[in-house]
């Protein structure tokens, strides 16, 4: 119901920013930030900790775009984080984030990610805790019930004047014991992309994404390397897929080594055009 809700909100939404082109830029690691005409949504960035140099992490002029709202971050309206790990979540940089960015981000995460938020200062209201939300079952081939997990969903188009256009559907897959990590859906400007942080293939219950389209799917690289991983990319044909959390002095033989003539990013900064404007 909420979702038919939403979709409608969406779609009635005046065209101000219809001409304007979805773009992405890269940040570090797998942090991203998403953005159409005013709009914006960083996903795992800011990141702290580059483990002892292997993964990069903002310049400091990242940063203050990222505070301040400043090219090419602009105004964020959510900071969504996977989990919370330091090369995904910088608690502090989150904090002064939410303060200062014009677009007055909500933080949208995990508990173990919001309870970090807080203890660095944050304001609780300012976070949106992601839990599965209810267990129902369905009728097996045996005619018993077999429990499955049903998920909220978060949207946080409901508000057409404050906050237009942008869709969060948040979903777990499985990344490392004890670590809660969620996977997100955003639909921005039209474009449905999915952020896989650092979901490990061979574990994860891809099927919670099941019948959910993707123009463009961002992954860790390392699922060129395992079977399920690829089976996953290959499963979703239509979408364009581009890798990510490539360690930072990587060079362009080891990256071409690892992912063939697979798309990728690497550099801080680099943009790319999802969809062009007025299409
Ligand atoms: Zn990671």
């Amino acid at each position: 119901m909420i979702r038919l809700i939403a979709t409608a909100l969406i779609l009635l939404t005046p065209a101000a920013f219809a001409d304007e082109p979805v773009e992405l830029t890269f940040i570090a690691n797998e942090g991203v930030i998403i953005r159409h005409g005013e709009l914006a949504v960083a996903i795992d960035t800011p990141a702290w900790n580059s483990y002892d140099g292997t993964y990069a992490i903002p310049s400091p002029a990242m940063r203050q775009a990222m505070t301040h709202g400043g090219y090419p971050v602009g105004n964020l309206y959510a900071l969504l984080f996977t989990h919370v790990h330091g090369d995904h979540f910088d608690a502090e940089g989150a904090v002064a984030i939410v303060r200062t960015n014009p677009g007055e981000p909500a933080i949208m995460a995990a508990d173990q990610v919001v309870d970090v938020f807080r203890d660095a200062g944050g304001d609780e209201s300012d976070a949106i805790p992601l839990g599965l939300v209810s267990d129902g079952c369905v009728m097996g081939s045996e005619n018993e019930c077999q429990e499955y997990a049903t998920y909220e969903y978060f949207f946080l188009g409901i508000d057409l004047e404050a906050r237009p256009r942008i869709d969060v559907d948040a979903r777990p897959l499985f990344h490392r014991e004890g670590i809660e990590h969620w996977t997100y859906r955003v639909v921005i400007g039209g474009v449905s992309i999915l952020h896989l942080g650092d979901t490990q293939p061979q574990q994860a219950d891809f099927s919670t994404w099941d019948g959910v389209q993707f123009d463009v799917i961002l992954y860790p690289y390392w699922f060129q390397q395992m079977a399920q991983g690829q089976a996953f990319l290959a499963a979703h044909p239509e979408s364009r897929t581009i890798a990510f959390h490539i360690p930072a002095n990587a060079s362009a033989l080891q990256v071409q080594q690892a992912l063939g003539e697979n798309e990728y990013l690497h550099t801080e900064g680099e943009t790319l055009i999802l969809r062009e404007s007025g299409e």
